[in-house]
């Protein structure tokens, strides 16, 4: 297995697992694979927008029983952190106001169509971006509007992402009257030194005295992003952030290795020599460990490779529904998801990219999701597959095994992934599937 050049998120594995199926098809001769519009190529977005079939024909159908969710994107921030390149641009007073128009229209023209109508949603997602970035005007008209326009299931889960400074007391109560029940925080340090590094507002005291702050006023589950490995932090203050999760007593956290992203502020620091900055897998693997094992020591489990909850208090359904293939309608410009099996992505109001089903890449897709939670489990990753035997899959899980990266469990079979094996486990992902589609040609 490829133990140097780490993935550190299911992005990665989806782009590797993505070019492996189209190699296999471009040796095969078949057609390329369509995949997810982040690793598409232009050939392939001309393709998918030459496809004459409109967003507005899905939504005249009627899905089937199964459980589905609503993404909707907003592709601006406040304040663009030092680590960040993702599709977002900085907002201003107007640029904010016309877009909370344009969803106002966009929740209007879809609430009357059978697609919406048809059944309740079980997962809503806010992503962007800074969702909760509108103001405190703008969310009073659009969250009340969307409760309207859409029926929420039984159990539901309503999540909105978040940074700390964004969530006034009034965008809570909107939250809170209109059903939203999980906030994800983009907190990344609880220190001073790392609220500076990556371009994050306030001090750590203020950013802990805000945390509880919005603990006390928000019944739902509070979920922060945590980052690990940034330029200058010590061990120290590795041990400081352990130190103010276990006094806050959060909910779930989501841990990562900094990604330097071309394009981020931080890379172009680097680059310039403004900042002197390297890390080896190895250092890595210290701090991802030091952190996993204090979690597990402080009554956390693993809920997915990067992402901790305390039992009970975070089920995070929306990672269910994207891996189990559901339905995932995507709403605003640079959204993503899936709308009667078709894959769907808004380029932006005018432009709809929309990819036809792909059987293949909808089982391997099931697959990266099984190998995300932890527990490898020879039948069931065989049951994915077709043409490959139980024995072949045991024999990859025992060498996985003798690495140290997994354990046997006495309960159900299953083996579980070592802390070693959390920290490589989109490599592990990586590595099966690959041998897999080689073992199929
Ligand atoms: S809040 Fe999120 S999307 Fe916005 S700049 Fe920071 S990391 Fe990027």
């Amino acid at each position: 297995m490829k133990m140097n050049g780490r993935f550190r998120s299911h992005h990665d594995t989806q782009a590797a697992v993505s070019k492996a199926l189209e190699n296999k098809q471009g040796k095969s001769g078949g057609p390329p694979n369509r995949t997810l519009p982040r690793e598409s190529s232009s050939t392939e977005m001309k393709a998918a927008m030459a496809n004459s079939l409109q967003f507005t024909d899905l939504l005249a159908m009627i899905p089937e029983d199964h459980p589905r969710g609503l993404y909707l994107h907003l592709p601006y921030c406040d304040r663009i952190c030092s680590f960040c390149n993702m599709r977002r641009e900085q907002s201003t007073g107007e640029n904010l106001h016309a877009y909370a128009r344009h969803l106002n229209t966009v929740f209007s023209s879809i609430s009357h169509t059978p697609y919406v109508r048809s059944r309740p949603f079980d997962v809503l997602y806010f992503g962007g971006g800074t969702p909760s970035v509108l103001s405190n005007h703008d969310t009073s008209q659009l969250y009340p509007l969307i409760r309207k326009s859409l029926e929420l299931a039984p159990g539901h889960e309503w999540t909105v992402e978040s940074t700390l400074h964004n969530l006034t007391d009034e965008k809570l109560r909107i939250f809170s009257d209109c059903g939203v029940n999980r906030l994800s925080i983009g907190i990344q340090s609880f220190t001073d030194n790392g609220r500076k590094m990556l371009g994050r507002s306030g001090d750590g005291a203020w950013a802990r005295r805000k945390f509880e702050t919005i603990r006390g006023r928000f019944d739902g589950t509070v979920a922060i992003d945590l980052i690990y490995s940034w330029p200058g932090q010590s061990q120290e203050h590795l041990e400081r952030d352990i130190q103010y999760i276990r006094e806050l007593d959060i909910d779930s956290i989501s841990f990562y290795s900094l990604m330097i992203h071309p394009g981020s502020t931080l890379s172009n620091d680097i680059d310039s020599g403004r900042l002197l900055f390297e890390k080896t897998d190895e250092y890595d693997r210290q701090m991802h460990n030091r952190f996993y094992e204090s979690m597990l020591a402080q009554g956390y489990e693993l809920l997915e490779l990067t992402k901790i909850v305390k039992p009970g208090r975070d089920s995070y359904r929306y990672i269910d529904i994207r891996y189990q293939n559901c339905d995932l309608l995507p709403l605003g410009n640079g959204a993503g998801g899936r709308v009667m099996g078709h894959r769907v992505y808004h380029m932006d109001a005018e432009r709809t990219m929309i990819s036809p089903p792909k059987q293949e890449a909808d089982r391997y897709n099931l697959l990266i999701g099984l190998l995300q939670f932890g527990n490898y489990h020879a039948e069931k990753i065989a049951s994915i597959l077709s043409g490959l035997s139980f024995e072949f899959i045991e024999n990859i899980l025992s060498e996985y095994e003798s690495a140290g990266l997994l354990s046997r469990s006495d309960d159900d079979g299953a083996r579980r992934l070592s802390p070693d094996g959390v920290f490589w486990g989109n490599n592990l992902a990586v590595d099966l599937i690959e041998r897999v589609i080689e073992a199929q040609d």
